[in-house]
């Protein structure tokens, strides 16, 4: 069968119009926007999803994703364009180890602060570095620092995106020590939970750490760990 904590509905996430009266006349209408991201996606059943923003950063990925796939589970990677661009092939493991690679912009602005085509630039350049690496665009986006408006919404639905949040931030930007960050995600863990640390961005070594303990409590406890499907 397929992977424990693999989301079973491939399609669950997908947009959907909010109404039925859609056109029949042949003319595919426009998809809806969100004016929200998902911040918890419940319909995988007990299965947390674990998410890694900023990087790829050679330091600290080639763990976590040995962590990962040492348990033999998937997880998301939200790419910043600007450090993808040169660790493509850690791009290229995490693709062919299951992962999903999301789109996190090509610098990490505000995007607030950003002219709309200056955040375009910012979404579409991510978008086709990923296709370029792996073969396929991502179909997830995350705002850099949550901080997310209209035009976003807007652009990451014309790329193909859904816009992801998260429910737990395990705050592992500040250093707080493993134990924290491990205690983090124990008192957050729990069906469709979607947990936020970082690979990149500083030291992200208690990052690592907690991961390689927290992730075989969660599995011991009965979780499953997964990613949403495209
Ligand atoms: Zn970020």
């Amino acid at each position: 069968g397929p992977p424990a904590g693999v989301a079973r509905n491939p399609a669950a996430y997908r947009l959907r119009p909010m109404t039925d009266d859609a056109p029949s006349g042949g003319r595919t209408p426009a998809p809806p926007v969100r004016e929200q991201p998902f911040r918890e996606l419940p319909r995988m059943g007990r299965t947390v999803v674990l998410t890694f923003d900023d990087g790829p950063d050679p330091r600290y990925t080639p763990d976590i994703l040995s962590t990962l796939r040492a348990h033999d589970v998937r997880a998301m990677f939200f790419v910043c364009g600007e450090m993808a661009t040169y660790q493509r092939d850690l791009l290229r493991r995490m693709a062919a180890d299951g992962h999903v690679v999301g789109n996190h912009t090509w610098s990490h602005p505000q995007l607030p602060q950003l002219t709309r085509s200056a955040i375009r630039k910012e979404m579409e350049r991510t978008s086709e570095l990923i296709e370029d690496t792996v073969g396929a665009p991502p179909v997830w986006f995350r705002a850099p620092y949550g901080a997310w408006n209209r035009h976003a919404f807007e652009i990451g639905a014309e790329l193909g995106m859904e816009p992801l949040a998260w429910t737990v931030d395990t705050l592992d930007w500040t250093t707080p020590g493993t134990d924290k960050i491990v205690k983090a995600v124990r008192d957050g863990a729990g069906p469709g939970v979607v947990v936020l640390s970082h690979d990149a961005g500083g030291n992200r070594e208690q990052s690592v750490a907690a991961l390689r303990r927290y992730l075989p409590e969660l599995i011991e406890e009965g979780y499953g760990i997964g990613v949403p499907l495209p």
